[in-house]
């Protein structure tokens, strides 16, 4: 079993990754760490949970330090595009965890919070900086920030940047970014519009795959409850009530719909509270801390807010509606069973969900074990209106069509922090819970 000693990464990185109780690095981090590290251009493809943040984000700190180079005013060595604020927050709680002995400096971008910090951290110039690509661009237009002497780049979760119509915005950007360079591209999927973009940007890349794509994580338990429209929320309490005091997460399809069934549960008693795009950032980040915590056991959210998310400890994940595209299914789940743990997965399933429920069997090729009897099904097998998009992930449309903007400047690309030298938000050592942005 190869050792994180023999990936060829610098000191000050080892230390950080011992210090976060890590024995062997997973297998992306093995495939993806060395041809990184030789400044090859890669595609990774695996999904939250695999420990892609610490694959690219370990390589990229040895460099840099490697390099021994300073970032000129406004200008970043390495820039990072995350779709949404929580993901860029949370890879910049990572940086500074597994950065925290380099000395390196990075900051945070996010739209939706005053310019005013995030020009100051700019204005230095910056080892890091990871940002939403809306608020990067306003940031260029307006001078603030450029570009040209950028030489590495990331995107993270490429396949939600095309679903939440950043394409535009990350081509603008990586034409604006100097060359030499190098570039990374990490994505659960690779729809045609994001193999495309890899061919124009990318150099030979090497790609590195974990998992199949389309297959959820094998440590979950997966089970459907066959349910009436009607009679879903009761069957919502009644799966709580013995599971209470596990740390669930629940998806609705709706922002609406979250906001009910959260207070459905506040009504009876338990701790919870809805995360989504029209909540605030304080609201959002309050909850997310609250859950992390272990203040609040459940958290209920629709798909775009929670996507990407690193939270340790989700034992329940809780499909209150299916999602309309099947891949927001695997993704859904994946916030459970998260490095290395188990963990369990409860759809209920009403009888215009079947037809989605197929879908998911499909595309993961597993059947999922009934945990009642399905009942006989009168009527249409799918939803009325099924609202796929003309786009892959066109299904977040059905809950979160308030918030696909289309454009550089979504919803979701709103938030922001300063800068942060490296190390001043340190994680609990052994994998612990990472703190709200
Ligand atoms: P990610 O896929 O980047 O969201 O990482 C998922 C989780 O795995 C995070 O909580 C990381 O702290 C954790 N993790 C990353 N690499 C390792 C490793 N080599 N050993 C144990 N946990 C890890």
């Amino acid at each position: 079993m190869t050792k994180f000693s023999e990936l060829g990464l610098a000191a000050p990185v080892q230390k950080a990754v011992a210090g976060e109780g890590y024995e062997t690095p997973t297998p992306i981090q093995v495939r993806a760490i060395p041809p990184l590290l030789q400044g090859k251009d890669v595609v990774g493809i695996a999904q939250t949970g695999t420990g892609k943040t610490a694959a690219f984000v370990l390589p990229i700190l040895t460099r840099l330090l490697e390099e021994k180079k300073q970032a000129p005013g406004l200008s970043c060595r390495c820039l990072i595009l995350a779709p949404t604020r929580e993901l860029a927050a949370q890879i910049g709680e990572s940086i500074a965890v597994y950065g925290q002995h380099t000395g390196l400096s990075h900051a945070v971008v996010f739209g939706g919070v005053k310019h005013g910090p995030q020009v100051r951290a700019l204005a230095r110039g910056l080892d890091i900086l990871v940002a939403t690509p809306g608020r990067l661009l306003d940031h260029v237009a307006d001078r603030k920030a450029r570009l040209d002497l950028t030489s590495l780049v990331v995107l993270d979760e490429a396949d939600q940047m095309l679903d939440l119509g950043f394409m535009p915005a990350l081509r603008k950007i990586l034409q604006m970014v100097g060359k030499p360079r190098q570039t990374v591209m990490f994505s659960a999927t690779m729809p045609p519009p994001i193999r495309a973009l890899a061919d124009d940007f990318l150099r030979d890349p090497v790609t590195v795959a974990v998992a199949n794509q389309a297959k959820p994580v094998e440590r979950i338990e997966q089970g459907v409850m066959y349910v009436g429209t009607a009679e879903k929320r009761q069957a919502l309490i009644d799966l709580m009530a013995p599971e209470a005091k596990k740390s669930t997460i629940i998806f609705t399809r709706t922002k609406r719909g979250a906001d009910k069934v959260a207070q459905l549960l506040v009504e009876y008693g338990h701790k919870a509270a809805a995360i989504h795009g029209n909540k605030s950032q304080n609201q959002r980040e309050k909850a997310l801390a609250a859950f992390k915590s272990g203040e609040m056991r459940v958290l209920v959210a629709t798909d775009i807010a929670a996507r990407g998310l690193d939270i340790d400890g989700v034992e329940l994940v809780v499909n209150f509606e299916l999602p309309n595209v099947p891949e927001s299914y695997v993704h859904r789940i994946g916030r459970t069973a998260r490095a290395g743990a188990q963990g369990r997965a409860v759809a209920l399933v009403a009888p215009d969900e079947r037809g989605l429920l197929q879908d998911i069997e499909k595309l993961t090729g597993l059947r999922i074990k009934g945990l009642n009897d399905a009942p006989p099904i009168s009527g249409p097998t799918r939803p009325v209106q099924p609202q796929r998009g003309p786009r892959r992930g066109g299904g977040h449309g059905g809950g979160q069509g308030g918030n696909r903007q289309g454009g550089q400047r979504g919803q979701q690309n709103s938030g922001g922090g300063g800068q942060k030298r490296s190390g001043n938000r340190r994680r609990k050592p052994g994998g612990g819970q990472r703190q709200s942005a």
